[in-house]
């Protein structure tokens, strides 16, 4: 076995190792918040806070209405029980109560608009409470099988680690470091190369014969003269 071969087996089991943690961190952030429901969550704030502004405007359109009534009432009472003697007061107090009717009018037109506005904001709200239901719905069904899959990664994930610190023991402490120094160093985390063909796997560059043999069968590890990563001749 050539020096590089235990390097090389590491490397393939973690660069699997790599993928599992990758997918595992996806599948616990799509576990921890699902972007539907969030869209869901705002939007149903949005249309609650609407509808408590509807509710707020009818609320106090009644109110208006309500002492408007009692205003005329009073002002109808006045006129009709015939306690007003003097004429131009009569007058005033007529001209009074007309303009306090058209006044209930148009408050009657105002607060049935309002009203129509609060039924719309309350049937928009009902909308998006459903839509978060259904994506809340949607996400729980989907966490079944992301659970599944994060359980399976994870002893996968257990598993591997066990096997790389056996194949850890049999690797001299200067090999691994400069593998954890080339892993380091490298985004796609890989420090050992494939030659294959008489050329690296991972620059395409072609070794000389002398370097092809040092990797085959030397007493140091050979580094690719292309990307300096060690190389392993399969
Ligand atoms: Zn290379």
């Amino acid at each position: 076995m050539s020096k590089a071969e235990q390097l090389y087996r590491l490397q393939l089991l973690d660069t699997d190792l790599d993928r599992a943690r990758k997918q595992l961190r996806e599948i616990e952030s799509a576990l921890a918040s699902n972007p539907a429901v969030t869209h869901a969550q705002a939007e149903l704030a949005t249309a609650q806070k609407t509808r408590m502004g509807a509710a707020n405007d009818v609320k106090s359109l009644e109110s208006e209405a309500r002492s408007q009534e009692e205003k005329l009432k009073a002002d109808e009472d006045r006129l009709y029980t015939g306690k007003i003697k003097a004429p131009k007061e009569m007058i005033d107090l007529q001209r009074e109560v007309e303009v306090l009717k058209k006044h209930r009018a148009e408050m009657d037109e105002t607060l049935f608009a309002a009203m129509l506005v609060l039924e719309e904001a309350v049937a928009a709200e009902k909308n998006c409470r459903d839509a978060l239901d259904q994506a809340t719905r949607h996400w729980q069904e989907d966490s079944v099988s992301l659970r599944q899959t994060r359980d399976q990664l994870k002893d996968r994930i257990t598993a591997d680690e066990e096997k790389r610190e056996a194949i850890c023991v049999s690797i001299p402490r200067g090999d691994l470091e400069i593998y954890t120094a080339l892993r380091t160093k490298r985004a796609s985390g890989v420090a050992v190369a494939l030659v294959k063909g008489g050329a690296c796997s991972q620059c395409g560059e072609s070794p000389s014969s002398v370097l092809l043999q040092h990797a085959r069968t030397g007493s140091s590890l050979a580094l690719c003269s292309g990307c300096g990563r060690i190389m392993f001749v399969g």
